[in-house]
């Protein structure tokens, strides 16, 4: 299928295209990272848009640092990108295996971090893991930069805190360089999108769990905390019964009503495959690292 006719621009720069934006104010204008959900829409009639801004080719866009105890990941980082750059292992150990987890090598090869972020998919695999690992994004407007939580970036289905006329410039997430993290996903079979994927980022003190943050995708219309399983396992060893009871508790803090529920997956597989694959990821942290506790 082809799509319908549009204007293309490439931006040269952050300030080019929020110009361009702004020339385009009104009109229907999306703008063109890696083109790997926004393509396929325009082909498949789903977004029509008049103007594309092509930002893929900004420079100041691309890369991974470390900046004042933060991995810095620039919006149009790629995924393969990022999962050469030894840091973001080593600093985001959840983001980085939930980017791993993207597609196949074709899809990580071309699409974006900051595209994943501001698409927000429920069933993309990054979502849960920026929540998991208390990311913050931040987006350039007309009024300058602002930072935005995670938790307070993702609202619904292809809905985020993102402005018409804002861009995500970068991705900064706490350095858990003392943190073990990990993603466990049922992928579609159609797909390879997530039915569900469980984002586990943990602290331990040597014997029991310090901190526990876990995030999910697929589950609800957005990415969600899955704070009752969390509270599980927070001054626990990380033995089986631990496993099991966080387990069993991820859903409890989920509204049941607002589980999806569609041809994938019903809502009462979804919530059972969150059970079991939290539970999949607990236990590969665990034989992971010798450092969270054994049995
Ligand atoms: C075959 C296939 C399999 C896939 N499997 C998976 C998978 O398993 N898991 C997964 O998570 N994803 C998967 N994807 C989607 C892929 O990860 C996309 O790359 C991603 O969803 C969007 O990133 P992008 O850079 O391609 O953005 P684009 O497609 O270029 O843009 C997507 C949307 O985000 C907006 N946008 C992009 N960048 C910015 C920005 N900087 N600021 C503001 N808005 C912006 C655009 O306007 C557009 O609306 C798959 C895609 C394909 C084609």
């Amino acid at each position: 299928m082809y799509p319908d006719e549009f204007d293309y621009h490439e931006a040269g720069s952050v300030d080019e295209a929020l110009e361009l934006l702004g020339d385009h104010a009104g009109e229907e204008v999306e703008l063109l990272a890696g083109g790997h959900s926004l393509l396929p829409a325009m082909k498949t009639g789903l977004s029509s848009p008049d103007v594309l801004i092509d930002v893929g080719g900004i420079d100041r866009l691309h890369g991974v640092s470390v900046e004042d105890d933060a991995l810095v990941v620039g919006a149009m980082t790629r995924y393969s990108d990022f999962l050469d750059a030894e840091a973001a292992h080593e600093h985001a150990p959840a983001f980085a295996a939930a980017v791993g987890a993207v597609g196949d090598e074709q899809v990580r090869n071309r699409g974006t971090v900051g595209g994943n972020l501001a698409h927000a998919d429920p069933a993309s695999d990054l979502p849960g893991a920026a929540l998991a690992s208390d990311a913050t994004v931040v987006v350039e407007g007309p009024d300058g930069e602002r930072s935005v939580p995670a938790e307070e970036f993702f609202f619904g289905m292809y809905a985020t805190a993102l402005g018409p006329d804002e861009i995500l410039t970068r991705v900064e997430i706490p350095s858990a360089t003392d943190a073990v993290g990990t993603y466990a996903k049922r992928a579609s079979t159609s797909s390879g999108y997530a039915v569900v994927g469980v984002a586990v980022l943990l602290e331990t003190d040597g014997e029991t769990v310090a901190s526990a943050r876990i995030g999910a995708n697929g589950v609800m219309d957005h990415g969600v905390r899955l704070d009752a399983a969390e509270e599980a396992l927070v001054d626990e060893s990380l033995d089986e019964a631990a496993i099991e009871a966080a387990g069993e508790a991820a859903p409890e803090t989920l509204d049941s009503a607002m589980v999806m529920d569609d041809l994938q997956a019903s809502a009462e597989f979804r919530e059972q495959t969150l059970r079991v694959y939290t539970k999949r990821a607990l236990r590969d942290l665990r034989e992971a690292d010798a450092t969270v506790a054994a049995d």
